[in-house]
């Protein structure tokens, strides 16, 4: 089913003569097991979408909601709370807190959050096999190499395991290898794990391991592209 659904939402910046809509009128909607791509040029409002779908900005009209729950209205302690447990983010630049070690660092979205639901190690244990960091639990996120931080990254985003995860150009700072790597580990992921992933990126490469690409336009989807499983795994 639909996990993350935006309807009619427009985002407007500035007053008056200087007004902007960065979004017009998006209806879109995120299924469980989907990995998504969302392109277009810049300043269309691809990281616009992803902030309101992920409750970091409020739309100026229109409704998100997050598994059927409304997100438009929640304070922002609700909505941080919501992130740290329904939603993994991974970003261009790693965002990893520089002073835990990564075992701390992949563990950070649990420490946060309120709710007082039991660890879940085997899951941590499983993440740590597949991304292979094993070898670097004790150590520092300045000690690993940009392709090692973006896989603790991954871990965090998914260790709470989230009904979505959100990434913002997740191969912007990784090479070519790496960051194929990366991306083929959230297409797997998303599959495996049922989780709707949904990925702003300006690289065609890194969209063409998605399920569905989506492109905007000046606020407004343009195409909206479903791929075969085939072609995503080639
Ligand atoms: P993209 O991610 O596709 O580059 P954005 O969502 O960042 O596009 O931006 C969409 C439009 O909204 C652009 O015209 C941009 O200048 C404008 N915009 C985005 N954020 C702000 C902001 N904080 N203040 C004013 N205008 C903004
Ligand atoms: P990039 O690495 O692609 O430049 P940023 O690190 O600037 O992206 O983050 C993009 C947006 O996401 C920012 O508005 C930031 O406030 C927000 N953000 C960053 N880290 C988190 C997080 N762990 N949880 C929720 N929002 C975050």
């Amino acid at each position: 089913g639909v996990v993350s659904q935006a309807t009619r939402v427009s985002r407007r910046y500035g007053e008056g003569a200087g007004t902007r809509w960065a979004l017009s009128d998006v209806t879109i909607g995120f299924e469980r097991g989907k990995f998504t791509a969302i392109m277009g040029p810049s300043g269309s409002g691809k990281s616009t979408l992803m902030h309101v779908l992920a409750g970091l900005d409020a739309p100026t009209r229109g409704s998100v909601t997050l598994e059927g729950s409304e997100l438009v209205g929640l304070n922002d302690d609700a909505l941080t709370e919501i992130r740290r447990t329904h939603m993994g983010f991974v970003f261009q630049s790693f965002n990893l807190a520089p002073t835990l070690d990564i075992r701390e660092n992949i563990r950070l979205p649990h420490s946060l959050s309120r709710k007082s639901a039991p660890y879940d190690e085997a899951w941590e244990a499983y993440l740590i096999e597949t991304l292979g960091l094993q070898p670097y639990l004790a150590q520092r996120p300045s000690e690993l190499s940009g392709g090692q931080q973006q896989r603790v990254a991954v871990a965090r985003a998914l260790v709470n395991k989230p009904a979505v995860v959100f990434a913002d150009e997740p191969t912007g700072n990784l090479d070519l290898a790496t960051g194929r790597e990366v991306l083929q580990l959230l297409s797997t992921l998303s599959r495996e794990q049922n989780y709707s992933v949904i990925m702003v990126t300006h690289d065609a490469t890194a969209a063409s391991y998605a399920d569905r690409v989506v492109f905007l336009a000046d606020g407004c989807i343009s195409k909206d592209i479903p791929k075969s499983t085939a072609a995503t795994i080639s």
